[in-house]
Formats: C-alpha cells, sequence, structure tokens
C-alpha cells in the first residue's frame, strides 16, 4: 500500500477481519479496499464520499440501480407481511406459488416446474442433482456426466466449480471426476487461420460428437452452457453455434441446460438469451437479475419433459429429497416478482434495447485504439479484450498485468469495470441513459489511452 490507513479507519480494519473472495491481492495490497456505504442510481459511494458509477452493476445484477423505490417497497412490505418461511413438506409461502408460476410463464416452455435456492451456484447444483436423481431413480444410474466449455462458469459450490472451466480451479483439486470440459466457442481467439465461422463452428460441433463417442452418450446427463459466456470474458457465440450443437445433443438423449443466471431477464437484449441465440433448452437456471440484486435469488426453471421425468422419479421414491432452508423465501420471492414487473413492465427491457446500439457502437469505437484487439458484445454487455499487438492476437505478458491496471485507472477516474484476463468487462444497469453511458465511455477511454502511453 502507497500509504497505510489509519488503524481505525474502515480500511484497516477491513484488513484485519475480512477475508476477500475473488479479489487481486496484489492489487489489493497497492491499493486498499473500497468501503462502500450506499449507492444512488448507477453509483456507489464510499466511506470517504467518493462516487463511482458501477459499469458492472454490481456483478451484473443490480439492473434497476441501487436505490430502486419499488423494489425496496415490495421487501419493505413482504418482511411486514410475512418475513421469513421454508418451502419444506408441503408448506409454502404464496409469493413463491406466485413467482413459481410467473417464471413458468416468462419462460419459453409451454409448462414448466420452478425450484427456488439462494443463488445461481446452488441452482446449478440443484440441476446436477435433478438430473442424477431421474437417472438413478429410472434405471440408468452411470448416465452422470456433465458436460460444459472451457472459460464458462457456472459458480462455485463443488459441482458448479467442477462445471467451471477455469484452470484456478485446479488449486481446489477439481473438477470432480464426471465433469467434462469442451472448447470455448470463441472465434476471434480460437478460430484458425483461414477457417470461416462457419467451419469455425462445425469443428466445435465435430468435438461435441467425438467426446460423446468417446465418453459415451448413455454417461451423459447433461449439457451446461451460458447463451453468452459472462464471466469468460462475454464470449458470444459464433453465427449457428447452437443451430449446430443442440441437435447433436437431442439426438443423443442429452438434455441442453440454458445457464441463463447473466443473461436471463434482458441483459442481451431479450428476456432470455436463448431467444437472442434462438435456441430451445431443456432447463434454465436463472439467478442474479431475477431478484435485481436486492435478494439472494436462484431458481431452476425445468421445461415440460424434465418436469414430467423429475416428477415421475420424486413419486417413485416418495420424495425429491433436496432443498435449502431459503428456498422458496418469501421475501425473496417477492422480490422477484416486483423485479420482474420492473424489468417486464415498466420499461427495463426497454431501456436495454433502446440503449444497446449506442453502448456497442461506443465499444466498437475503442478498436481504433492502439491495443484493443476485439470489442465483443449484445445488449447491454460487452467485452475489450487488450492485446500487445493487434496484427498477430499476441496477448501482453501477464506480468504487466494490463486489464488490472486499466481497473485501476479507471477506479481513479470514478468508474468501477471488470478486468477479466485480458479483458475488460462492462455490463451497466439497465437503467443507464445515452449520457451516463457516454460518461462512461470517456472515462474508460481516458483510462485506457493513459495506460496504454505508460506501456508505450
Ligand atoms: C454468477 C454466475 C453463477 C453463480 O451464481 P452465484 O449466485 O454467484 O452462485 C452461475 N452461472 C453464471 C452464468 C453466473 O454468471
Amino acid at each position: 500500500m502507497n500509504q497505510p490507513f489509519p488503524p481505525n479507519s474502515w480500511e484497516a480494519r477491513a484488513e484485519r477481519s475480512v477475508l476477500y473472495g475473488f479479489t487481486d491481492l496484489p492489487a489489493l495490497k497497492e491499493h486498499g479496499p473500497i468501503v462502500l456505504t450506499h449507492g444512488t442510481g448507477i453509483e456507489v459511494h464510499d466511506v470517504h464520499g467518493r462516487s463511482y458509477i458501477d459499469a458492472n452493476a454490481g456483478l451484473w445484477n443490480m439492473v434497476a440501480g441501487f436505490d430502486h423505490a419499488g423494489l425496496t417497497a415490495a421487501a419493505k412490505a413482504q418482511y411486514d407481511r410475512f418475513p421469513g418461511y421454508h418451502a419444506f413438506f408441503g408448506r409454502l409461502s404464496d409469493q413463491t406459488v406466485a413467482l413459481s408460476e410467473r417464471l413458468v410463464e416468462l419462460s419459453p416452455f409451454d409448462s414448466g416446474r420452478v425450484f427456488f435456492t439462494s443463488s445461481g451456484s446452488e441452482a446449478n447444483d440443484t440441476m446436477v442433482k435433478m438430473l442424477w436423481f431421474i437417472n438413478t431413480v429410472s434405471g440408468r444410474p452411470e448416465k452422470r456426466k456433465i458436460l460444459t466449455r472451457e472459460n464458462g462458469y457456472h459458480g462455485v459450490t463443488v459441482a458448479a466449480a467442477s462445471m467451471t472451466a477455469k484452470p484456478y480451479n485446479r488449486h481446489f483439486g477439481l473438477p470432480l471426476p464426471g465433469f467434462v470440459h469442451l472448447s470455448c466457442p470463441h472465434y476471434w481467439r480460437n478460430g484458425e487461420e483461414g477457417e470461416d465461422e462457419a467451419a469455425y463452428v462445425a469443428r466445435l460441433a465435430g468435438e461435441l460428437e467425438e467426446v460423446i463417442a468417446r465418453e459415451g452418450a448413455e454417461t451423459i446427463a447433461g449439457f451446461f452452457a451460458e447463451p453468452v459466456m459472462g464471466a469468460g470474458g462475454v464470449i458470444v457465440p459464433p453465427a449457428g453455434y447452437f443451430q449446430a450443437i443442440a441437435p447433436i445433443l437431442r439426438r443423443h438423449g442429452i438434455p441442453l441446460i440454458s445457464d441463463e443466471v447473466i443473461c436471463g431477464f434482458g441483459r442481451t437484449g431479450r428476456l432470455w438469451g436463448c431467444e437472442s441465440f434462438d435456441f430451445e433448452p431443456d432447463a434454465i437456471i436463472a439467478s442474479k437479475a431475477l431478484s435485481a440484486g436486492y435478494f439472494p435469488l436462484g431458481a431452476v426453471i425445468l421445461g415440460e419433459a424434465l418436469a414430467a421425468d423429475l416428477v415421475e422419479a420424486s413419486e417413485k421414491t416418495d420424495e425429491f429429497v433436496h432443498g435449502f432452508t431459503a428456498s422458496g423465501h418469501p421475501v425473496g420471492c417477492a422480490i422477484g416478482l416486483k423485479a420482474i414487473d420492473v424489468i417486464v413492465n415498466e420499461g427495463l427491457l426497454d431501456n436495454v434495447r433502446a440503449m444497446a446500439p449506442l453502448f456497442q457502437e461506443r465499444l466498437q469505437a475503442l478498436t481504433a485504439l492502439p491495443h484493443i484487439g476485439e470489442a465483443r458484445g449484445i445488449g447491454l454487455m460487452g467485452a475489450l479484450e487488450a492485446v500487445a499487438d493487434v496484427g498477430t492476437k499476441a496477448p501482453f505478458d501477464e506480468d504487466l498485468r494490463v486489464s488490472e491496471r486499466i481497473a485501476a485507472r479507471c477506479l481513479d477516474n470514478g468508474l468501477i469495470c471488470r478486468p477479466l484476463g485480458s479483458a475488460i468487462v462492462l455490463c451497466p444497469p439497465f437503467i443507464v441513459t445515452e449520457s451516463d453511458i457516454g460518461a462512461i465511455f470517456d472515462r474508460l477511454e481516458e483510462s485506457l489511452r493513459a495506460v496504454f502511453a505508460g506501456i508505450g
């Protein structure tokens, strides 16, 4: 740290007592923590009265901003009415019923069933257990393997971390056996010399066929994919990708699970990412924007066929023995109902669509800077890939910590954005205005120019 914080400061107290998760410790040592007190609109404010535009909407989730009066009113009203309950033993709150119904209604499924969790990780683990339960009870106990893609992010619990094909999970001795990782569908980075997008998609489809042949379809329980990889650095799949892989999975009897924890509820400009990329999943995993970040809430939404399979398996064993104490929490569900209302009926989704062209245009414009190899995105999500050489796509030396330096410079400029590998990720709240987008990109551009000038 440049200057030690006084012993009674929030920063020093944090240093003594808080265990940081997902925090780059060299950067933390240099800059210290930022301790926040509150937020207004798309900004958060720290204990020193400094303000930052949060161009990451918290962690993708604070889509209605940090002080939405309708959402806090819904939370207060439900706390006054029924501040907590579970959903075990056939006892559950009316709000849980209402939100389940609403989610099925908004889903791409004609009918289905919903199971609530407190997070996206728990929702993915729940989905894995559902598939294992269905297959085990119906006499196919060997149909257990889970397919995901490199760089995909599905969470941090043991199954979800095994699905998350990021190198850092080796520090935990993960993945567990039976979690199989395919290639990341990133054409700009992984397409071969002279290979067009269609040929690249055909190669990925061929890989999937090979993996299924090698492992045996009868051993594979499901394929999980984010429509757009979020925490992998906003990887938008190449055109035709899902149209190529979905039929292969169907032919082999492997359910396709759409992990919509980031894409769901409007991030891509449609309510669901699977709508933006035009494919039909067998189940949807939701969280993050589901409560607009105002409550820890996740959900598994099963389509008709998997819902019927799960009900049948449960009847065979008399019970689906799974659930969290906070599953279907009445306050979470009341907030979820209100968040959906705000997104669908009060103009948030419309605003994503209205602002996306300007957002993507400002993002693309930054490729004019010397070290931006790729600008990519859809809706209100985007990433910039910093490279040492735009022509060869050669990455910067990791020791230069370029994306960390860009993010740090942005903070000095009152802008929160996220360094992810060699990329900078932006995913502002859905309430952004034209002038907010102007401010975000003006601050980002200044930061990029300053850092690139320092590197030479
Ligand atoms: C954030 C995320 C998760 C994990 O959600 P948590 O609430 O952090 O457990 C799972 N899948 C995707 C796609 C995510 O972005």
